[in-house]
């Protein structure tokens, strides 16, 4: 098959939909790979690495949508890339088509076969394409809390970790899923004082053995969340209601009650926030202050670790391209439901039935 991987076109956006190790892959597995000129340079992938690798070098977005048999990408396809879209050609990309007519217009329109990473599964009812990004926007959850607690970034002053004989900061984690579970180990890591909170016992049952009495683990009740976020220097916002829009569980009373300088990182964000006083920022003007309270709301933070987050994700996506790629894309979706559940559009038709649900009536 040959492969298409476009440079990313969103502002600010530098990862890119392989990296030359992905390549590579796919190249030993018999295929061909086009790579657009410079398309890694902002995050150290060199034209001389994508050559090295197996790939083809080429200066135009419209050559790749051109040739290529698969599309592959990061974030979802703007209005010029969905018109290069043809019926035969597979994308292969994060779409959130819910919240975006628009787009899902464009992709009925072009004939093409999209395939969603985020709604992908895999056998434990995860979202294998999506964690990855959990991830990286967990650990950085902390990392940017600490550095919002420094004075001169408008904080209180408090090192996360302490020091001998001065005690450590308090960390609230509400939501102990993939983003909670990897705030908590960067906030143990630093030395803090962590408590996580979860409505799922199962899953602080699990918590409690992964960080064997290192963190406290709370069930989740408007008093804990009262009670704990009171004394936090850092809160990090990190529940998920599948298909929910978040639910506001820190309320605006609650942040006029926290300490002078304490942080909060609103990590649910990106499906509307998880605090009562959050909006959407950017990596260019990260936070703001209500009641004194340092808010950081950045929805798209793995693409702050533009770098990092790309090889993440490579690892998560690239044995199911190599699926669609050795297969084709229709068998590799007959053999795998869960590859199957990516599928969003195909051959003129929304297929994935929750955006259906969403838009029925805008298409
Ligand atoms: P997840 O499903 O792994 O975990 C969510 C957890 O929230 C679950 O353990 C669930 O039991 C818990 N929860 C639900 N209701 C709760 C409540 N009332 N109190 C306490 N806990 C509750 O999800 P995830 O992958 O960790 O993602 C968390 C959020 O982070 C999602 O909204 C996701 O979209 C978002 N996210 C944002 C970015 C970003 O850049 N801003 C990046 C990745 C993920």
């Amino acid at each position: 098959m040959l492969i298409g991987v476009p440079k990313e076109i969103k502002n600010h956006e530098y990862r890119i939909g392989l990296t030359p190790a992905a390549v590579k892959e796919f190249v030993t597995h018999g295929h061909s790979v086009l790579v657009q000129t410079n398309a890694g340079a902002a995050i150290g992938f060199s034209n001389e690495q994508y050559t090295a690798a197996g790939a083809e070098l080429v200066d135009t977005p419209e050559e790749i949508f051109a040739r290529a048999e698969m599309i592959v990408k990061v974030k979802e396809p703007q209005p010029n890339e969905c018109k290069m879209l043809r019926k035969g050609q597979t994308l292969y990309t994060y779409l959130h088509l819910a919240p975006d007519p628009t787009q899902t217009q464009l992709l009925v329109e072009s004939g093409a076969t999209c395939i969603a990473y985020e709604t992908v599964t895999d056998s434990r009812n995860g979202l294998p394409l999506l964690a990855p990004m959990s991830e990286v926007a967990g650990r950085m959850a902390v990392q940017a809390g600490a550095h919002y607690l420094e004075k001169a970034q408008g904080g209180s002053g408090t090192l996360l970790g302490g020091v001998p004989g001065v005690a450590p900061g308090k960390v609230l984690v509400i939501g102990g899923g993939v983003v909670g579970v990897n705030a908590a180990k960067m906030a143990v890591g630093l030395g803090a004082d962590v408590t996580i909170l979860d409505r799922s016992l199962p899953r602080l049952r699990e918590l409690d053995d992964i960080f064997m009495g290192r963190v406290k683990t709370v069930f989740s009740t408007v008093d804990a969340i009262e009670h704990y976020s009171a004394s936090a220097d850092l809160v990090v916002g990190a529940v998920l209601i599948p298909g929910a829009a978040a639910p506001k569980l820190l309320t605006r009373e609650h942040i006029a009650n926290m300490k002078e300088g304490s942080v909060v990182v609103d990590v649910a964000i990106d499906q509307g926030g998880c605090f009562e006083t959050s909006k959407a920022t950017t990596h260019q003007d990260p936070v703001y202050v209500i009641d004194d309270v340092v808010h950081y709301c950045v929805a798209n933070m793995p693409g702050g670790v533009a770098r990092t987050s790309t090889m993440a994700l490579n690892n998560a996506t690239l044995p199911f391209g190599l699926a669609l790629a050795n297969k084709g894309p229709k068998q590799a979706m007959l053999d795998d439901p869960h590859l199957l559940n990516g599928l969003n559009v195909h051959e003129g038709k929304v297929t994935y039935k929750a955006v259906v649900d969403a838009l029925g009536e805008q298409l």
